[in-house]
């Protein structure tokens, strides 16, 4: 399970009630924090949350885990990178040091609010190799949440962690992240969400070390991967 747009600029009744949920059926989710919002979708919306820094330092107490989401989730650019979900992007098109600028001040933001990010991934999905590049030099975080696959793999110093779907349902593959936004979410998507937990709460895992193996793409992977990307563009 994976949550974006954590900030400052949030709808908190919304996240509470996710909060709940999860804690109803015991499942610990990936939360997506962004650094400094300027994303006028958000800014411009919601009012300044002044406990935010404390909530999320709690999230991560009670065992949530923390990730680099971006760091103003400001477009800058119209590419799609190497996970061309959406063909606009923070990172993916922008040049290398303005990325590791970027890592670097988003890091340094969450530390000093004593968050321990372990996990990246990038506003609408899309970041490029000088995403991969920045984090490498300028961070510790070695997880993207993102991409198409049936399960984690490992490629060139990083554990994926796919993502296929933007909602609970069943799909066969070994690991799958349903990723949810929680300040977009409207009554019947908080009612499938809690049928689908009090049916299938027990399955849901959390992030931990023993989830990264260092697995290599494989032909299902790839297979998976053309099928989503093919089916996107028919849209
Ligand atoms: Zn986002």
């Amino acid at each position: 399970m994976r949550l974006d747009d954590a900030s400052e600029y949030m709808d908190v009744e919304k996240w509470q009630r996710m909060e709940n949920l999860l804690d109803k059926y015991g499942i610990k989710p990936i939360v997506g924090v962004i650094p400094n919002n300027q994303d006028p979708d958000m800014v411009g919306v919601y009012t300044k949350d002044e406990r935010f820094w404390n909530k999320a330092q709690q999230w991560q107490e009670k065992g949530w885990s923390i990730a680099l989401h971006g760091y103003t989730h400001v477009f800058e650019t119209k590419e799609g990178g190497i996970n061309p979900v959406n063909s606009r992007s923070e990172f993916a098109g922008v040049p290398l040091e303005r990325q590791k600028e970027k890592i670097r001040l988003g890091v340094a933001k969450l530390k000093e609010h004593g968050l321990a990010p372990q996990i990246f991934f990038a506003p609408a999905h899309t970041f490029d190799e000088n995403t991969l590049a920045a984090l490498k030099q300028n961070s510790d975080i070695c997880v993207i949440s993102d991409t198409i696959a049936t399960d984690v793999y490992y490629k060139n110093g990083f554990y994926f962690i796919p993502q296929q779907s933007g909602k609970v349902r069943k799909l066969p593959f070994k690991t799958v992240t349903f990723c949810y936004h929680p300040n977009m979410m409207q009554e019947n998507d908080f009612a499938e969400l809690e049928l689908f937990m009090s049916e299938c709460g027990s399955r849901f895992t959390h992030f931990s070390d023993d989830l990264l193996k260092r697995r290599e793409v494989n032909a299902a992977d790839e297979i998976v991967k053309w099928v989503y990307f093919f089916r996107r563009k028919e849209k």
